[in-house]
């Protein structure tokens, strides 16, 4: 189970990777074009030199993004709630 900080460190990666190898791809994107260039070189995501494309050919990740940001607010608010709930016990 990620942390936030971590899922927020991995928002940012995403947002700013240029390449991404098809694994990082179909786990936090979605395959967009028909066909792509694909070589070998650096993920920007795990950072393994393994066969990559752009990561506009997974649309930005962008349904990962959505994914972590619900996830990253659903935890906050959880967070917020037993903490109102421990002050509520403490009084
Ligand atoms: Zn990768």
């Amino acid at each position: 189970m990620n942390s936030v900080r971590q899922k927020q460190a991995l928002i940012k990666k995403l947002e700013n990777a240029y390449v991404t190898c098809s694994d990082c791809g179909t786990k936090y994107g979605v395959y967009s074009v028909g066909c792509s260039s694909v070589w070998e070189g650096k993920c920007d995501v795990c950072g393994q030199i393994k066969p990559i494309t752009e990561a506009r050919d997974y649309a930005y990740f962008v349904t990962g993004i959505r994914k972590l940001k619900m996830e990253i607010l659903r935890e906050k608010s959880n967070r917020k709630t037993q903490e109102q709930q421990s002050k509520e016990q403490a009084s």
